[in-house]
C-alpha cells in the first residue's frame, strides 16, 4: 500500500491503547494507516522527520471561543490551530439557536480545522462580553428557550455535540439556577451531555453539581474563589467528590478568569486530576493568561499532572465527552488527525488567572499538526525562545484587541 503522509521516528504517545513508543505512523485517504516499528521512506508520497518529537492524536480543546466576527470573543480557529497542536476546536456556546446558522455557514464550513459545537441555552449567544462589557447571555430568561434550543440541535446534528449554560451572577444576572434547569431539560430532550459554566455565585456549585448527569460537563472546575472546590483550608468539597464518583467530567475552561494554581495543587493532591485540559480560549485570553491549550497542558504538566495524563485530558477524554472516540485516538482507521508535539526545556514563567505564577523548566510546544491527513506546519516554531514569561496583556477596548489581531478596518 502507498500512503500519503509519513511522520517517521517519532514517540508515538496514544493514552487511549497504552502505546508510548518509538514508530512510525503513516495516513492514507485521511485515516491512519498503519503504526510500525520500521514504514520505508519509499511507500509515502510525503515524510515528516518525527525524531524527537511526541506524535500524539490531534489535540481536542473541549471549550474554546471561534465563532470569529459573529460574537465580540471569537478568535479565528485556523490561526491558532497549528500553533497549539488542536486539530478540533469545540465551540462552547458562542452562539444559540439564533444565530447558530451563520456560525455554521460563515465560520464552520469554511475553516480548515475541524469545529465542534455546543448550542448555548439562550437564543442570542454570548452577545455582550469584552473585558469592559459584561451582560450576561442568561440574564434575561426570556432568552432561554428549550424549544427553540432543541430545534437547532437537532438541524446540526452532524456538528453539535450538546447543550451549553453559563450560570452565575455574570452570565445569568438574577436569574439563579434557573437558565441550568431549561438547559438540562433541552438536554434530556435531545439525548446529548450538558457543559455548564459557574462564575461568581448565585448559583453557587453546590446547587449546580447535583443536577448533572453522568457524562455531563462542569467546565471551570478549578475556579478560584468565590465559589471554588475546595475550602479554605485546601480540603476538597464533598459535592466535587461526590459528582466525580458520579460520573461528570471535570473540565478546566481556563479563560480569563478560572484557573487557580493554589486550587489545582488542593485538587491534584487529593487525587482529583481534571479530566479534560482546554484552554476556553478566546479574544480576551487568547494574550494570556490561557493562551491556548497547549499553554494550559504545560501548566498542569508543571503541576506534576504526568505527561500522559495531560496527554489524555486533551485527547481521549475529550473524544469521549463528545461520543467521538475516531478523533482521540491513533488506531488504524481513525480519522487522520495528529499532534507532533515537542517538550521544550528552558525556563517559562506561567501566570494564572489570580496572578500568581509558576516556574517551570519545560513546556509543550507544536510542530504541527496532521488535519485529515493533510500536514500543517507551526511556521513559528522556529521562533521560540528557551525563556518566556505566559502573562496576560493589560485592559484594552474591543476595538484595540481586535485591531492588534486583525488590524483595523
Ligand atoms: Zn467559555
Amino acid at each position: 500500500m502507498q500512503f500519503d503522509l509519513l511522520l517517521k521516528g517519532g514517540r508515538v504517545i496514544d493514552p487511549a491503547s497504552g502505546l508510548d513508543a518509538q514508530r512510525d505512523l503513516a495516513i492514507a485517504d485521511g485515516r491512519i494507516a498503519a503504526i510500525d516499528a520500521d514504514i520505508p521512506f519509499d511507500r509515502a508520497a510525503r515524510v515528516i522527520d518525527a525524531t524527537g518529537s511526541i506524535v500524539a492524536p490531534g489535540l481536542i480543546d473541549l471549550h474554546s471561543h471561534v465563532y470569529w466576527g459573529g460574537t465580540s470573543l471569537g478568535v479565528d480557529a485556523d490561526r491558532l490551530a497549528a500553533k497549539s497542536g488542536t486539530t478540533t476546536f469545540i465551540d462552547a456556546g458562542s452562539a444559540g439557536a439564533g444565530n447558530f446558522l451563520g456560525f455554521r455557514r460563515h465560520v464552520i464550513e469554511r475553516s480548515k480545522v475541524r469545529i465542534l459545537a455546543y448550542v448555548n441555552i439562550s437564543f442570542a449567544g454570548i452577545f455582550g462580553f469584552s473585558q469592559t462589557v459584561s451582560v450576561g447571555e442568561c440574564s434575561d430568561l426570556r432568552l432561554c428557550e428549550p424549544r427553540e434550543t432543541v430545534a437547532a440541535v437537532r438541524e446540526h446534528a452532524d456538528v453539535v455535540v450538546g447543550v451549553k449554560v453559563r450560570s452565575g451572577r455574570h452570565a445569568g444576572g438574577t436569574s439563579g439556577i434557573a437558565p441550568v434547569d431549561l438547559a438540562l431539560e433541552a438536554a434530556d430532550q435531545v439525548g446529548l451531555p450538558l457543559m455548564a459554566h459557574i462564575d461568581e455565585p448565585p448559583p453557587g456549585r453546590s446547587e449546580v453539581l447535583p443536577r448533572l448527569r453522568r457524562g455531563d460537563i462542569l467546565t471551570h472546575c478549578f475556579r478560584p474563589f468565590p465559589n471554588a472546590p475546595i475550602f479554605a483550608s485546601g480540603a476538597v468539597r464533598p459535592d466535587m467528590r461526590l459528582a466525580r464518583e458520579r460520573g461528570v467530567i471535570f473540565d478546566i475552561g481556563h479563560g480569563m478568569g478560572s484557573f487557580d494554581f493554589e486550587v489545582a495543587k488542593a485538587m491534584l493532591s487529593e487525587g482529583l486530576a481534571p479530566d479534560v485540559i482546554s484552554s476556553d480560549v478566546h479574544l480576551y485570553c487568547v494574550d494570556g493568561p490561557a493562551f491556548d491549550i497547549l499553554v494550559c497542558m504545560s501548566k498542569l504538566l508543571a503541576l506534576g499532572m504526568p505527561l500522559v495524563e495531560v496527554l489524555r485530558a486533551a485527547t481521549q477524554r475529550p473524544a469521549e465527552a463528545i461520543a467521538r472516540p475516531d478523533l482521540g485516538a491513533l488506531m488504524v482507521g481513525a480519522v487522520g488527525d495528529i499532534a507532533v508535539l515537542r517538550l521544550r526545556p528552558g525556563s517559562f514563567t506561567f501566570v494564572d488567572a489570580v496572578g500568581a505564577s509558576l516556574v517551570a523548566e519545560q513546556r509543550l510546544i507544536s510542530d504541527g499538526v496532521v488535519i485529515g491527513g493533510t500536514w500543517w506546519p507551526n511556521e513559528a516554531a522556529g521562533d521560540l525562545g528557551d525563556t518566556e514569561r505566559f502573562e496576560a496583556h493589560a485592559h484594552e477596548t474591543h476595538v484595540d484587541v481586535v485591531a492588534r489581531h486583525f488590524g483595523r478596518g
